[in-house]
């Protein structure tokens, strides 16, 4: 063991030596592209993040950075972080990028910005070195990912974890960013967190260093020998709020412990890997055993309430995986019926669009769809390893005990493989899904009386406030006013807290929603219109699906969805627009939202609706394609055709243009400004 004095000039001549490489990469840019060359990322809209976030400087050229490295005296504790960044963005931009994912976009940090606050991811390990051999590199791995936590690696590690035939991916929570260097992307996600969902703005290092070390669970694994551009990284890494933790016993709990990080693996009795780390596993064509449902067997899945069940119990009825051809196409039914002195038929839904999730956590199997149209695959090594569908019932019992400890006392599952018997249960399934769309249709705001908020986001978006109504989900889409109610019901003093409320208003404004979303803001906020992008509209934290923006040229509003990477008619890029509204902030005129609040007859209901949009992504229109009710709002699927969207439109002229050819609603509306 060194002491830390001798770690600290080891740290300082790998911060030198960083700050050489940056330079000299610098240098042959500007040789060979010259001052003016390009320095960044087209997937961010923080520049060069750790430096646009800790000294407020803009990067974003050759001759900034040269500057930028001039200025620098190389006794910053963080200098390496920051030549590991410029060196890493030269790299880049000369092609020489190292094998791996590289430089994380705006658009996954937001995807995940939801795991983590809603503790589907619980903390965010970073990993760096070499570890004794392949094998032991893959074990940490594991035990990391039964967790849920997500990894970051670079270095020897990752190659070692190739070597172990470890698959990255961001679908496993497992991503092999690059070599050494690429720990600045390591960085540049954690400071980003900040950035995109905390309200920090450039250059406010102190709240950023406060913010990393009070709210950000990440950590860093320094696995074996360290060198001095390592060590150089590790210091900086420390001075940023990552706890850097090295080799031996008990590294992973060491790590968790110093971020208060609680994560257990959930034990379920089944034969192959679950948690998490496995949600986004896609099972090709020729990996699978068999198949159900997808529109080509019968299939259902259904939660209801019944008495007299038997906890734990698991049916089969019909045959078992092992009783089919491989390759087969087989009907299922999946019936979990439940029991609980607060269960209540509202939350049937709730719970039933679990199972998706639930069930996508087992290695080797993938789910889909809902209600009468699931799509289920099991991989073939899946069942080599003797998974049977009777484990899936397993899941569901053991997961909806953990999620719903206080809704639900019995959860009794059956498994139906038998065309007759599924015949006449998916009869008996339909009857209940028709009777749920009528009370669902009858959940209008005006109808209830009470509102529900969601404070989830608060953990990294400390001011922002969700109020989810029935006819407005929570901007992430994942949050309805059921499981806002129903998480009401299992945490009383949770993240979810009735408003109560009376009558309508045309903008959606109520004092009481005033006076709670004051308190909850602590004092940032003082009024919603729950139904008004112009005055007084709901703040975003940052984990929105769609941003609205104002175009006032054309008197109305463009929507742009995060998977859309190219500059809008607005003159910006999702990532700059969602930077500019995150935080909890609010912006009239803009507002982040979830796709679905698109389909609800409140959404920009102060200015007019969805008459007002007058561009989105085609991506978008397909969405509204497939699922708009065009005749509840007097319209017909034509609509969307006057909209404008990339393909014709690029720019506020050519939307203009669009709009007038199709005699756009918009053009005849009161003027928004
Ligand atoms: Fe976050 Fe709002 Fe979604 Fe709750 S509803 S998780 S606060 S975005
Ligand atoms: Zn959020």
């Amino acid at each position: 063991m060194e002491d830390s004095e001798g770690r600290w000039s080891k740290a300082a001549d790998g911060s030198a030596a960083a700050m050489r490489m940056a330079e000299k990469l610098i240098a042959e840019m500007k040789a060979s592209r010259g001052s003016e060359a390009p320095l960044g990322y087209g997937t961010t809209a923080y520049e060069l993040p750790a430096i646009f976030a800790l000294t407020g400087e803009s990067v974003k050229n050759v001759a900034d950075a040269e500057a930028f490295l001039a200025r620098m005296d190389g006794t910053e504790r963080e200098a390496a972080l920051y030549a590991a960044e410029v060196a890493a963005a030269a790299r880049h931009a000369l092609g020489r990028d190292p094998a791996g994912a590289g430089f994380i976009a705006d658009s996954t940090l937001r995807e995940m910005g939801l795991y983590l606050v809603d503790g589907t991811i619980p903390g965010i390990a970073v990993i760096h070195g070499k570890a004794a051999d392949a094998a032991s590199a893959a074990s940490l791995t594991k035990e990391l990912q039964q967790r849920g936590i997500l990894i970051l690696a670079c270095g020897q590690f990752a190659g070692q974890l190739a070597e172990a035939g470890v698959k990255a991916a961001e679908s496993r929570r497992l991503i092999a960013l690059g070599d050494e260097l690429s720990m600045a992307h390591a960085v540049d996600f954690a400071v980003r967190v900040g950035l995109a969902f905390g309200n920090i703005q450039r250059g406010e290092k102190g709240k950023m260093l406060g913010y990393i070390r009070e709210r950000l669970k990440a950590f860093v694994l320094a696995v074996g020998e360290q060198d001095e551009l390592q060590q150089a990284i590790n210091a900086g890494a420390e001075f940023l709020g990552l706890p850097v933790i090295t080799d031996g016993a008990g590294m992973v709990q060491a790590a968790l412990d110093a971020k208060g990080i609680t994560a257990q693996s959930v034990q379920i009795d089944v034969p192959v890997a679950y948690g998490p780390a496995f949600e986004g596993e896609r099972i090709r064509k020729p990996d699978v055993h068999v198949e159900a449902g997808g529109g080509k067997s019968k299939s259902f899945e259904l939660v209801v309430t019944r008495a007299g069940i038997e906890d734990g119990r698991v049916t089969l009825v019909g045959r078992d995986l092992d009783g089919f051809e491989e390759g087969q196409l087989i009907p299922l039914g999946i019936l979990a019926e439940v029991s609980g002195k607060r269960m209540q038929k509202d939350f049937e839904p709730v719970l039933e669009n679990k199972i998706e999730l639930y069930c996508n956590r087992a290695e080797g199997l993938w789910f889909t769809g809902k209600r009468g149209l699931i799509w289920l695959r099991v991989s073939k090594d899946a069942f080599r390893r003797g998974l049977r569908l009777a484990h899936m019932g397993n899941i569901i019992h053991a997961m909806l005990h953990k999620d719903f400890p206080s809704l639900v006392d019995k959860v009794q599952v059956t498994l139906i493989t038998d065309e007759a018997a599924l015949e006449k249960e998916l009869a008996r399934a339909r009857a209940i899904y028709e009777e749920r769309d009528v009370r669902l249709r009858g959940l209008t705001d005006e109808a209830a009386d009470a509102f529900y908020s969601c404070l989830l986001c608060q953990s990294f978006a400390p001011d922002h406030v969700c109020v989810i109504t029935p006819e407005r989900v929570g901007l992430c889409g994942s949050v309805s006013w059921l499981d806002a109610k129903a998480g009401h019901e299992i945490t009383p003093s949770g993240p979810n807290q009735p408003i109560a409320k009376s009558g309508d208003d045309i903008k959606g404004s109520w004092p009481s929603v005033d006076d709670y979303v004051r308190k909850a803001s602590h004092g940032h906020l003082d009024r919603f219109c729950l139904y008004s992008i112009m005055e007084s509209p709901c703040t975003a934290c940052g984990c929105f699906e769609c941003i609205v923006g104002i175009l006032p040229e054309a008197n109305g509003f463009v929507i742009v969805d995060r998977e859309f990477a190219e500059e809008t008619p607005l003159g910006m890029k999702f990532s700059t627009l969602a930077g500019s509204i995150s935080g909890g902030q609010q912006a009239p005129g803009f507002m982040g939202v979830a796709k679905r609040f698109m389909l609800s007859r409140k959404f920009l209901r102060a200015e007019g609706g969805i008459r007002r949009v007058v561009w989105m992504t085609s991506r978008m229109k397909g969405f509204l394609r497939e699922k708009m009710d065009f005749a509840a709002f007097g319209l017909d699927a034509g609509f969307l055709d006057m909209i404008a969207d990339e393909t014709n439109a690029r720019t506020t002229q050519e939307v203009l243009d669009h709009m007038t050819k199709n005699a756009h609603p918009a053009l005849q509306m009161e003027r928004l400004m």
